[in-house]
């Protein structure tokens, strides 16, 4: 079923026409409204009228993370406090937060893109759907407990954490979606096998994670623990929250809800628009948004956009998977290396469990990279000839796919510290 046939299987020429209506109006709204959008705009000689056609989008200014935090907490509102109705705040790992604020038609509209995700996994009003995101500053929990509502599931708002309770009210209510982080998932589907829960009382079909980046061979690793299908729900706050794009049955990528939000790919060095197919750094303009639109922002997550026919009908551009974010990218020894590759190669094997840990120092000037790797339990083993057999395998596989080598640790099953949020895949001690 497709929850909005009408704009998600829209022909490309009305899509084009809707987006550039509303980059006009949008544009306008952020001139009259916002100092920082108009002084961008008259430093490129521009001004509202000049705006006829989305096609104009690659000659506006970009917006960065750092602009947000300039204009902390409210500068980029176009509309007066009296017509915000809500207001999120993603925390940094450095300085303020980032502030996001909604009016009601927001509001809706929020819901309106969660409601159209589930529906592409589908979920129903027949589902209940246990939320184990984060509630509350942090825009999982709410995104996709308002999204549920509309399309008429049952909500089980548990938010994060207490795992035994998670599992009480998964079993008791029989839950049968799971939203939540990859690694949480993972976590979950894990504690049911030790907590020795007969699998006949899990009622779990589906799953909608996000958050954070995950592989496919993650998934096939929760499908396979959880005995369910999994989707990519993707969304960063300040675009909206969950519901910026979603995985289709096909699983050949994220169908972004371009009549709302246009994504670009550029090259985070030169700036210039990438053509589809090209991987690149993702860029968003937020064209219905009220409270605070965004004007071509650098997401700095990495993917591709295609928009070849999909079999599922819509006609919404896809995006790839992100393989990461501009700052995930490590350099070690002068190589690009992502955690998501390492990922890749661990969960292709059958011995290793879906947690593992980056941990990289500078020692004489030379950048060391240890990978610490979980043991599946079945596959733990006192014989030592056979751990360093698989040692080993995992060693040349990640040197293979890095082109760099890196020292592996193998550590015992259920050792390493359980994410109820996003996985903390890298220690990087050349930063301290
Ligand atoms: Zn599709």
């Amino acid at each position: 079923m497709i929850w909005n046939p009408e704009k998600e299987c829209a022909d490309r020429q009305q899509m084009h026409a809707w987006q550039s209506k509303q980059v006009i109006e949008m544009i306008q709204r952020m001139y009259e409204n916002v100092p920082f959008y108009r002084n961008r705009l008259k430093e490129k000689g521009m001004e509202p009228g000049d705006i006829k056609s989305v096609n104009q989008l690659k000659d506006l200014p970009f917006t960065t993370k750092s602009d947000l935090r300039d204009n902390y907490p409210f500068g980029l509102f176009t509309v007066h406090q009296t017509d915000v109705v809500r207001i999120h705040a993603s925390s940094g790992t450095t300085g303020k937060p980032t502030v996001v604020g909604y009016t009601q038609k927001d509001i809706d509209l929020w819901a309106e893109v969660v409601a159209r995700s589930l529906t592409m996994a589908g979920i129903h009003n027949g589902d209940t759907i246990q939320v184990a995101y984060g509630y509350g500053p942090f825009t999982g929990g709410l995104g996709v407990h308002y999204g549920a509502e509309k399309v008429g599931a049952t909500v089980i708002p548990i938010s994060t954490g207490n795992t035994k309770k998670q599992l009480q009210f998964m079993t008791d209510f029989n839950a049968t979606v799971l939203a939540c982080t990859p690694s949480y998932a993972a976590h979950l589907g894990e504690s049911i096998l030790k907590e020795g829960i007969d699998p006949a009382d899990i009622k779990l079909r589906t799953g909608v994670f996000g958050a954070e980046p995950w592989t496919n061979e993650m998934r096939k690793e929760i499908e396979k623990i959880l005995n369910i299908q999994a989707f990519d729900i993707y969304g960063l706050s300040e675009v909206i929250g969950p519901g910026v794009s979603m995985e289709c049955e096909c699983h050949c990528g994220n169908h972004v809800f371009e009549d709302h939000f246009i994504p670009e790919i550029i090259d985070p060095d030169t700036l210039e628009v990438l053509p589809d197919g090209e991987q690149g750094e993702l860029v968003f303009t937020t064209i219905s948004k009220e409270a605070m639109p965004l004007l071509r922002y650098r997401t700095r997550d990495l993917t591709r956009l295609h928009r070849e026919k999909c079999d599922c009908g819509r006609t919404l551009v896809r995006m790839d998977k992100c393989l990461g974010r501009t700052d995930d990218m490590l350099i070690i020894r002068g190589v690009n290396v992502f955690p998501s590759q390492v990922e890749s190669v661990l969960m292709e094997m059958t011995e290793t469990s879906p947690h593992y840990q980056l941990i990289i120092r500078r020692e004489n000037n030379l950048d060391t990279l240890e990978i610490h790797v979980e043991i599946d339990e079945k596959n733990w083993s006192d014989s030592i000839r056979e751990l360093e057999g698989i040692r080993r395998r995992i060693d040349q596989n990640v040197k293979s796919i890095l082109g760099i080598s890196a020292l592996i640790k193998l550590v015992e099953p259920n050792s390493m510290e359980r994410s109820e949020g996003k996985a903390k895949r890298i220690i990087d001690h050349r930063k301290c």
